[in-house]
């Protein structure tokens, strides 16, 4: 036999992949024709409810509204290729304008929404960038209303599968945030493998209400929630912010079916004495995914969600999202374990390697998970050298996580080997605090890891190295830092060093810190 058939063999044998059958994805058509397959059926259906206002969209509104939208982007100068940021809360705007670019063959890239209106119009007004403001408005911009108003766009630009439709950043395993280049191919084979099919019970259904919660500027949300629910017809409730109170009241008004979360709003909800079971009685499903949530929380939870299935996903920007989710929230036929993120999706393979060797590991040996499909990102932007790191020549992705496949094809995460860090589900990259804080005149040295926390899941801590006799203290590094960056990623606390543990080459042996962390040392 060859050496290479040997290889192919071997491979195989430790490839995972769904339990249900592969299905037929076409991922010739543009996502926004994809996602409005089901126009037939749903036109006059609810699409959108704007959960503040209580406006309310039908599915055929919407598409006209996307085509609206990007009729009024082109006459912005809007064309193929080109880059349009969103710096939205969460508001039927968002998806507006994310189909109406996707029309045009342009790419929507995601940034935090909580900018103040001064910073975003001197970053404007110095790079020359136009900008449609939803609520407010000030010189030089162009209201929404304004934009919507012109006529339908009358042709979709021409779009090829390869071409980029969404540009979320992610550092991924190491370093800075990069521009993860999202296809229509990628997105429409992501959706399909969450919400085609025969299965009723697998994901969304047309009769469902889903929540809009989780921010769509956020991959999880924008893949698993919005485009996953128009495709599969399902009338979808927009929540601004997170707000116990104000969740439980649109539950009961729009009696929602379906509520993504990520694990610090389970925990909320699991230890509030304020929601009752009955509070949340109509939903059938929640789904949490971004970040892990253990055994004990997932059980707690249970008992506020009477008639609804829990069920984990396993996602990562650069996989699009979405790698693994449990299948059948109905329990059957497949039950899934507490605990476990489920089993990987159709169409897709995925292994688990051994981080030293690249060796394939078999079933319930702990190793770095690796997809493949054409879901994954066609690579970072204009960063082919990180692209090459993540992507091998194989196209196998490797996810930076450690995990493993358990006898019954459910995958468990056990821990990470990137150094990333989940705030409540968002990322902070290490690499970006680190260069901050080295600009302070008075560090010399710095090291951003990572801390358990049991309301955030993990929190970002500094460890510092002062320049010779600077007492500059813990309150004024972290306010140093908060004042240049979105919440979460702010500093909660700091440690006073000597030296950071480096190796010869100079990476930081973060491993090291996490120790000293874990046994009380700093
Ligand atoms: P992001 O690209 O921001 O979605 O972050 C992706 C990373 O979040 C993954 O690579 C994991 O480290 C982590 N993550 C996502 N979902 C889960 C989950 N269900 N359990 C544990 N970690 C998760």
């Amino acid at each position: 036999v060859p050496a290479a058939e040997e290889k192919a063999v071997e491979e195989k044998a430790v490839v995972f992949r769904s339990k249900l059958p592969d299905i037929e994805i076409d991922s010739s058509m543009a996502l926004h024709t994809y996602c409005f397959g089901k126009m037939g059926e749903v036109a006059e259906r609810a699409c959108l409810v704007d959960g503040l206002t209580g406006a309310s969209y039908t599915y055929a509104e919407v598409e006209s509204l996307s085509r609206r939208a990007a009729s009024g982007l082109r006459a912005m100068g809007v064309g193929k290729g080109d880059v349009v940021m969103s710096l939205l809360r969460n508001c039927p705007e968002f998806a507006f304008t994310f189909l109406g670019a996707a029309r045009l063959g342009a790419a929507t890239t995601t940034a935090n929404p909580f900018y103040t209106p001064h910073e975003v119009r001197e970053f404007a007004a110095e790079r020359g960038i136009p900008v449609v403001t939803v609520d407010g408005r000030f010189d030089g911009c162009v209201e929404f209303a304004e934009l919507i108003a012109a006529e339908e766009l009358e042709a979709d630009a021409d779009i090829h599968p390869d071409d980029v439709v969404a540009l979320p950043y992610s550092s991924g395993t190491t370093g800075l945030p990069k521009g993860v280049m999202l296809t229509h191919r990628s997105l429409i084979t992501s959706v399909a493998q969450q919400v085609d099919g025969e299965n009723p019970n697998l994901y969304f259904r047309k009769d469902d209400v889903v929540l809009c919660l989780l921010p769509l500027f956020h991959i999880y949300s924008l893949n698993s929630v919005l485009l996953a629910g128009l495709r599969a017809g399902s009338t979808i409730v927009i929540m601004r912010k997170f707000d116990l109170g104000a969740l439980v009241d649109l539950v009961r008004r729009y009696v929602i079916t379906i509520a993504p979360f990520v694990p610090p709003i389970v925990v909320e909800i699991a230890k509030s004495p304020r929601v009752t079971a009955g509070d949340l009685a109509s939903i059938r499903m929640v789904m949490s995914g971004a970040a892990p949530m253990g055994k004990e929380l997932q059980d707690a939870f249970m008992a506020k969600i009477p008639n609804a299935v829990l069920g984990q996903g396993y996602g990562m920007t650069e996989a699009g999202p979405v790698l693994a989710m449990c299948l059948a929230f109905a329990k059957e036929p497949y039950p899934v374990k507490s605990g476990s993120c489920g089993t990987v999706v159709r169409n897709a393979e995925l292994k688990i390697v051994d981080p030293d060797t690249g060796a394939a590991l078999g079933r319930n040996q702990p190793g770095e998970i690796c997809i493949r499909g054409e879901q994954i990102m066609k690579g970072y932007l204009n960063d082919p050298e990180s692209t090459k790191n993540t992507i091998d020549k194989d196209g196998w992705l490797h996810t930076g996580d450690i995990g493993y496949v358990d006898d019954d094809d459910e995958i468990f995460i056990v821990d990470r080997l990137k150094e990333i860090i989940k705030y409540k589900g968002f990322q902070v990259p290490p690499a970006e605090l680190e260069a901050l804080l080295i600009t302070h005149p008075e560090i010399k040295d710095a090291a951003v890891v990572s801390m358990n926390d049991d309301l955030a899941g993990e929190i970002p801590v500094a460890f510092i190295v002062r320049t010779e006799g600077s007492q500059v203290t813990e309150d004024e590094i972290k306010q140093f830092v908060a004042k240049e960056v979105v919440f979460y990623k702010k500093i909660h606390k700091v440690f006073f060093t000597e030296s950071i543990p480096k190796n010869p080459s100079g990476k930081i042996l973060r491993k090291d810190l996490r120790a000293r962390l874990a046994a009380g040392v700093h």
